[in-house]
Formats: C-alpha cells, structure tokens, sequence
C-alpha cells in the first residue's frame, strides 16, 4: 500500500514539519503531469490557519463582496465580447486573442521572455495572455479605471501562474474613487 503523503509540508521553511523522504514529496508532486499542470493558470500558496487573533485567514470581505466583484469583472467581458461565441477571458480562442485583443509589446515581450528562458510553454503563454485580461477587469471594477492588460498585469498574470507573492497594492481603490464624478 501506498505510504500517505504526512501533509505537513509547508513552503516556508520554518514551520514546516514535513516527515516524507524527499522521493516520496518529488513522487507525489509527479503525479500531477505536465500537461494538467500546464493548465493550471492561478498556483497560491495558503499557510495554515491558526486561532490567534492575528489568524491572516479572518474574513476581510464578505463573500457577497467579492461575489460583487466578479459578478462585475464579468460583466465587462460579455461587454467587450458581445456578438461573439463567447463571454469569458478563458473562452477566447487564441487566434482572435492575439489580432483582436493583443498586448502591447513591452507587456508581450515578459511573456516571450518566459517562453524563451524555458518557464512558460506556447499554450502556458496563450493562458497568461487571458489571464493578463481578467487582472485588467478585476483592477478596473476595484480602481474604478478603465484598464487594458499592460506590464503590470502581465506580471500579475505570471506571478499568479507561477505561486509568487502578489503587489496587491495595484488592486486598490483609490482615495475618492468611489462614488467620483
Ligand atoms: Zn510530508
């Protein structure tokens, strides 16, 4: 029988408790293919929860909120894609993606670079590309600015593909933005 992964590992060397030898954490981590892999666009990394009072799990929206807020970002992309076969971001075929709804090049060279350098695949590209889209329609409902992917939400749209930590700074409202002429 298989041994059981001891679930314990944490990305963050000091409270990880991790028993499992190093070929048992590499064989469960294969189990997951490289293609199924590559069709993951948002990897994050969640710590686990604690009953402190400084526990970084305690609500800080509602579910409503951030219901809210999708319902809107989604609102913008059955806007921009009315007439079309489609209304999300991830539905866009790549070809329209690239003539009708393309980056701007700096925002496009991050992701050649990717695909240079061996981190991203062509389909891993395509997938950062419409996630770069959804970044500009969440930063748009939270802003209250009218955004296009650029650099920022390219690398957002990396960060989120490859686990890294996010400058959440770019999500925020700014002051007066709400209810502004
Ligand atoms: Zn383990």
């Amino acid at each position: 029988m298989r041994r059981l992964a001891c679930g314990n590992w944490t990305r963050a060397a000091r409270s990880n408790h991790c028993t499992c030898a190093e070929t048992a954490r590499r064989a469960y981590r294969a189990r997951m293919s490289g293609p199924i892999v590559d069709r993951i666009d948002i990897v994050r990394h969640v710590r686990p929860g604690s009953p402190a009072s400084d526990d970084p799990f305690r609500p800080v929206e509602s579910s409503a909120e951030v219901r809210e807020r999708v319902a809107a970002a989604r609102a913008r992309q059955r806007e921009r894609f009315a007439g079309r076969s489609w209304r999300l971001n991830a539905h866009v075929p790549s070809p329209r993606l690239k003539d009708t709804w393309p980056l701007p090049a700096p925002a496009q060279q991050l992701i050649d670079a990717e695909v240079l350098a061996g981190r991203l695949s062509a389909r891993g590209a395509v997938r950062v590309h419409r996630l770069a889209w959804t970044v500009a329609d969440v930063r748009s409902v939270r802003t209250g600015r009218d955004l296009e992917p650029g650099v920022d939400e390219v690398a957002t749209a990396l960060r989120l593909r490859s686990g890294q930590p996010l400058d959440l700074a770019m999500f925020q409202q700014r002051p007066g933005a709400e209810g502004a002429a």
